[in-house]
C-alpha cells in the first residue's frame, strides 16, 4: 500500500482554505527517522519491482488511469480546496499528469535498448535501460498533482521505487495519488508519501540510498537541492522559477493576443511557472493598440472562490503570499512603474478573510526595476515596451530566468528566427503556455533549471535509468551444430521450443 508517514506531532504545517482564508487540517512534518522507516520498506521493495517484466509494469499504469479518470471530479474539488485554483483548472492540473501516466503505459517500448549485430568479428553490442533504484521527488505547491505525477508516473514504470514529498501547503492530493495507485495494483513500498520541510528534503538529499531526486519548486531552493544533492553523488534535476514574456509583434491578431494574455497572466492567480507575467510590445503604436485592449478585458474578469464556476482564477495561496505580491506592487509604483490597475485591497464580497489579488496591469516596466527582474507569481502584468524585434529578443534572452517565451504574429519568418536566437528552453509561437504534451519534455534554462535531463517524455526515461552495455562474442564452443537433418530437410534446432508467456 502506497504509505503516508506523518512526523513528530510537534512540527506541524496548516494546510489552508484560501477562499475562506481558514485553516482546515494541518499536516505533521516528517524528517530523517520517518524516511528512514520508509527506506527500508522501499529497499525491501524495489527489487521485484524492478524484476517485474515492464508490460505488467505497464499494467498498472493502465488502471491507474482509469481510476484517476473515475475519480477526476473528487480529486480536482480537494486540489482547489487546499490550492484555490477554480475547478476547472485543477482538472488541467490532473489532466496533464494523467498524460504522463499515457504516456507511461508504452513504458515497454521506450525501455527497448541498442543492438548492434556484427560490431566486430562475431561481435554483438545490446544495451539496457535499468532502474537507479530508489529515487525521490520535492514537488511545490503549484501543480499538486501535475508534478508529482510527472516525476513517479516514469520514475516507477521504469522500475523505480518512489518517496513523494510534496508541498506542505496542499499535500491531500498528492497522497490521494499514492492511494490510487496502491488500488492499481502497485505493491507496497513502491510509492510513499512523505510529508515535511526543510529538514526532510535535506534528509533525502543526505540519504546514501537515494540515487536520484527530482525537485521543482523557487530557484534558491532548486539551486540548494541541485547543489547538495550533486555533492552527496545522486543524480539531480531541479527546476525553478520564472519570468516568461510575451512578444506582441505590430501584425499579431490583437484580440486573440489579449485573451491569450488573460488566461496566460491571471490563469490560477498568476501561480504557474508558464504563466505570461511579462507582454513585450514592439513599437509605439503596437504599444497603444494592445493597452486600449487589454484594459477592459482585464477589468472584466472575474475573481472568485474557487468553487465559483464562472470565476477565471482564484485566491492565491497564503496570507503571507498575497502580502508578497502587494508588496511587490507597491514596489513597482515606487520604482516608477505606470499602475494601471490596481488588485491591491481586493475584497471578494461574503469572503473578506480569502486571500484574494485582483488583477493588476503595470505600464512602462524597465529592466532595471527589482519588479522585473524578480519572480511575482501573482496576478500582476508588466508591459515592458521594445524599440525593435531585436530588442524583443534581447529581453527574455538576458533575463535570469528562461522557463517559457511566447511570440505573438503572423509572420512565419519572425516566429522562426525569434525562435532559433531566444535563449529560453520553451518557446511558444502563438501558444500563449507552451508546456510540451507529455511524449516531449518539460525544462527551462538559467535559473529556471539546474541539472541535465528535463521532466517527462524520453527525458524522463533517460532520467530515471541508468545504461548498460554488453559487448559479446560467443566463440566457437567446440561442438558441432547440426547443420542439417539427415533427410536433408532443414535443422530441428527449435523441436522442443515454446515461446514463454510474457505478460
Ligand atoms: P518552494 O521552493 O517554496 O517549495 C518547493 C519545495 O521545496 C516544497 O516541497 C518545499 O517544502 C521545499 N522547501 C521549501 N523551503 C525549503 C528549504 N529552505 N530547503 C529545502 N526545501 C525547501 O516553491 P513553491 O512556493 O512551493 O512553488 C512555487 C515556485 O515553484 C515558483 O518559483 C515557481 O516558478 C516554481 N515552479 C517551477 C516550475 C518549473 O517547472 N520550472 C514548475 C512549478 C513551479
Amino acid at each position: 500500500m502506497a504509505r503516508e508517514a506523518g512526523g513528530e506531532p510537534a512540527r506541524t504545517a496548516d494546510i489552508f482554505d484560501p477562499s475562506a482564508g481558514q485553516v482546515q487540517r494541518r499536516v505533521a512534518l516528517g524528517g530523517k527517522a520517518e524516511l528512514d522507516q520508509a527506506m527500508q520498506a522501499a529497499l525491501a521493495a524495489q527489487p521485484a519491482w524492478a524484476a517485474t517484466n515492464p508490460q505488467r509494469r505497464a499494467r498498472v499504469m493502465f488502471r491507474y488511469k482509469e481510476l484517476i479518470e473515475a475519480n477526476m471530479q473528487n480529486l480536482a474539488e480537494l486540489l482547489a480546496s487546499e490550492h484555490g485554483k477554480v475547478v476547472a483548472d485543477a482538472k488541467g492540473d490532473i489532466q496533464r499528469g494523467l498524460e504522463v501516466i499515457e504516456f507511461c503505459c508504452g513504458i515497454p517500448h521506450a525501455l527497448k535498448g541498442e543492438y548492434t549485430t556484427g560490431a566486430g568479428p562475431g561481435i554483438d553490442i545490446y544495451t539496457m535501460r535499468l532502474p537507479l533504484g530508489i529515487c525521490a521527488g520535492i514537488t511545490p505547491f503549484n501543480f499538486p498533482a501535475m508534478i508529482p505525477m510527472w516525476m513517479f508516473g516514469p520514475a516507477i514504470a521504469t522500475g523505480n521505487a518512489f518517496i513523494l514529498k510534496p508541498s506542505e501547503r496542499d499535500p491531500s492530493v498528492p497522497v490521494r495519488l499514492a492511494e490510487l495507485m496502491s488500488e492499481a495494483g502497485l505493491p507496497d513500498g513502491i510509492l510513499q508519501v512523505l510529508h515535511g520541510d526543510k529538514e526532510m528534503v535535506d534528509a533525502i538529499l543526505d540519504h546514501p540510498d537515494i540515487k536520484a531526486v527530482s525537485f521543482v519548486g523557487s530557484s534558491d531552493i532548486a539551486h540548494y537541492v541541485y547543489s547538495r544533492g550533486t555533492a552527496a553523488g545522486k543524480r539531480v534535476q531541479a527546476m525553478g522559477g520564472a519570468k516568461n514574456h510575451g512578444i506582441v509583434m505590430p501584425d499579431a491578431d490583437l484580440d486573440q493576443t489579449v485573451n491569450d494574455l488573460c488566461g496566460a497572466a491571471f490563469g490560477s492567480a498568476g501561480e504557474r511557472c508558464m504563466a505570461l507575467p511579462v507582454v513585450v510590445p514592439v513599437g509605439e503604436d503596437t504599444a497603444e493598440r494592445l493597452k486600449a485592449k487589454l484594459i477592459p478585458a482585464i477589468e472584466a474578469l472575474r475573481v472568485g472562490v474557487s468553487s465559483d464556476p464562472d470565476a477565471h482564477y482564484g485566491p492565491v495561496i497564503t496570507a503571507a503570499h498575497k502580502q508578497k505580491i502587494e508588496g511587490y506592487i507597491q514596489m513597482g509604483v515606487d520604482e516608477g512603474a505606470e499602475l494601471l490597475i490596481d488588485g491591491r485591497g481586493f475584497k471578494l464580497q461574503g469572503h473578506g478573510d480569502g486571500f484574494f489579488v485582483g488583477p493588476t496591469l503595470f505600464d512602462r516596466v524597465t529592466t532595471e526595476m527589482t519588479t522585473y527582474k524578480e519572480e511575482i507569481f501573482g496576478p500582476v502584468l508588466q508591459i515592458v515596451r521594445a524599440k525593435t524585434f531585436d530588442e524583443a529578443v534581447e529581453l527574455p534572452s538576458a533575463h535570469q530566468y528562461g522557463n517559457g517565451v511566447a511570440i505573438f504574429t503572423r509572420n512565419g519568418n519572425a516566429a522562426r528566427e525569434f525562435a532559433s536566437r531566444v535563449n529560453v528552453g520553451m518557446v511558444g509561437i502563438n501558444v500563449p503556455i507552451p508546456v510540451p504534451v507529455a511524449y516531449h519534455s518539460f525544462g527551462g534554462w538559467k535559473r529556471s533549471g539546474f541539472g541535465d535531463h528535463n521532466q517527462h517524455g524520453m527525458e524522463g526515461v533517460r532520467f530515471w535509468t541508468k545504461v548498460k552495455t554488453v559487448t559479446a562474442r560467443w566463440p566457437d564452443g567446440g561442438f558441432d551444430l547440426p547443420r542439417g537433418s539427415e533427410d536433408g530437410g532443414p535443422a530441428r534446432l527449435g523441436d522442443s521450443f515454446v515461446i514463454p508467456t510474457m505478460g
